[in-house]
């Protein structure tokens, strides 16, 4: 027997004291009375009618699908995603269902209870970008298929967000814009966009530049705007807390660690966890580390102060480049969440995040440098005794290391200008001469 369920969300102000209401068939970033961010609040009263306990079954019986929709680790949550959208209307690329590496060997050398490492660049464009482009670009395509007049999409980026926008766009053959600061994002990010046919705009400035340019051209309703102040892309973002749970028997962690810069995803994921337990999957909360780079840590500084107060800055030039963000857009949505779940913002420095990521890498991982700020985080995280002996870690990688060539080749030339490489891994040259051979291998297997 089924019930038909009517599950239903909308767009809400995030002020408190407003909290208007708007279709999610509108073109619409910020309320419309006092101009804060939307966020999309689900009909929970529904969602109550099944459960925790069918909640989790229903998404447990849905694991490993290799068919359409539930293919998606995102759609395969599509009731507490975008209930209204129709199956034919939905632009997916199987993103999702990304591993959990179990580093069994790593936690066991640093008296961790457990650690993993949620791999969410082993996805359609390498990074985590995918899980809410794939809900922002559906959700374009039902309002260009309702008849809106939706000319294009439009993004800033510092790298994946861009990739990410293009590649969805052009499955659905929709013309994208996308704005990247000249000389700040690696090869790979740069090449992904310009194949996949997007109108490619270099400018001469930074993130927030390019952010503020992409806001004053999507002034014009027929110009979408995709960054994550678009909280569509929150939407798709927040299932990764829930299939973390499900990789983890539903057992909630003591840590999560994730980096951040315009601080979207840890809103995501500190929303996935809120809904799962209002619906009653789980009876706790874990704690969230935001992880930052020294050169980029406005947030750093205001959790110093308490939160009491925030200062945008010009940040500065890092290796992880997708986080060189100073004025983060999601910053009021991040300190609720962030006081909410026993928050700690922690800062790595440029060498700190360098030496974490191949530490990890010595561990059979493939890190990028973002993935390296999480980690460094953690391990002073657990040098301050903040994170303790027994605990169990998830970490966030937000990106392919595939993606970051030069900085791991730099990395073991020993060439990154201003760091110690402390983990170098030389190659070895020899001749074909069998004694050379032999000889070089006695040397390096002693
Ligand atoms: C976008 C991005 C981040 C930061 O995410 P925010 O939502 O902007 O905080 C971190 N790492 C990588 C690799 C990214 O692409
Ligand atoms: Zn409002």
């Amino acid at each position: 027997m089924s019930t038909h369920l009517n599950f239903s969300a909308h767009f809400s102000c995030i002020n408190p004291d407003c909290r208007k209401e708007f279709d999610l068939d509108t073109v619409i970033y910020r309320c419309t009375s006092c101009g804060e961010l939307l966020e999309v609040k689900h009909n929970t009263n529904e969602l109550k009618k099944k459960s925790g306990k069918e909640w989790k079954e229903l998404f447990d019986s849905r694991l490993g699908s290799v068919r359409f929709p539930n293919n998606s680790g995102i759609w395969n949550k599509k009731e507490w995603v975008l209930p209204s959208i129709a199956d034919e209307d939905i632009v997916s690329s199987g993103e999702g269902n990304t591993h959990l590496f179990n580093a069994s060997r790593w936690a066991k050398d640093l008296g961790l209870g457990s650690l993993h490492i949620k791999q969410c660049g082993i996805s359609h464009t390498g990074s985590f970008k995918d899980l809410g482009m794939t809900v922002l670009v559906s959700q374009v395509n039902r309002m260009r298929r309702m008849g809106l007049p939706i000319r294009a999409v439009a993004c800033a980026s510092t790298g994946d967000t861009s990739a990410a926008l293009a590649s969805y766009a052009a499955k659905a053959g929709i013309p994208t814009l996308v704005f990247l600061p000249a000389n700040k994002v690696s090869t790979a990010q740069l090449i992904q966009p310009v194949s996949n046919g997007a109108k490619v705009i270099s400018l001469d400035t930074d993130f927030d530049g390019c952010m503020k340019v992409v806001q004053e051209v999507s002034k014009d309703p027929g110009i979408y705007l995709a960054n994550s102040m678009n909280s569509l892309r929150i939407e798709g973002q927040k299932t990764i807390a829930i299939e973390i749970l499900q990789q983890l028997s539903w057992e909630v962690p003591d840590w999560i660690v994730i980096p951040g810069g315009n601080l979207g995803n840890v809103s995501a994921l500190g929303q996935g966890f809120e809904l799962m337990e209002e619906l009653g999957l789980i009876q706790k909360l874990p704690g969230i580390v935001l992880a930052q780079a020294q050169k980029a840590n406005p947030l750093y500084e205001s959790y110093l102060k308490n939160f009491e107060d925030f200062q945008p800055k010009e940040a500065q030039k890092t290796l992880a480049s997708a986080i060189q963000i100073g004025n983060p857009v999601s910053v009021k949505k991040a300190i609720r969440i962030l006081k909410k779940f026993n928050g700690i913002v922690e800062q790595a420095s440029e060498e700190e995040l360098a030496d974490a990521a191949s530490r990890g890498d010595q561990y059979g991982l493939y890190n990028d440098p973002h993935t390296g700020v999480a980690l460094a985080a953690m391990l002073k995280l657990i040098e301050k005794k903040k994170i303790l002996k027994g605990e169990k870690v998830v970490i966030i990688s937000t990106a392919n290391g595939l993606k970051f060539t030069e900085f791991k080749t730099a990395y073991h030339e020993s060439e990154i200008p201003g760091i110690d490489s402390k983990l170098v891994n030389k190659i070895h040259k020899s001749s074909e001469n069998m004694n050379s051979v032999f000889q070089l291998i006695q040397t390096l297997l002693t």
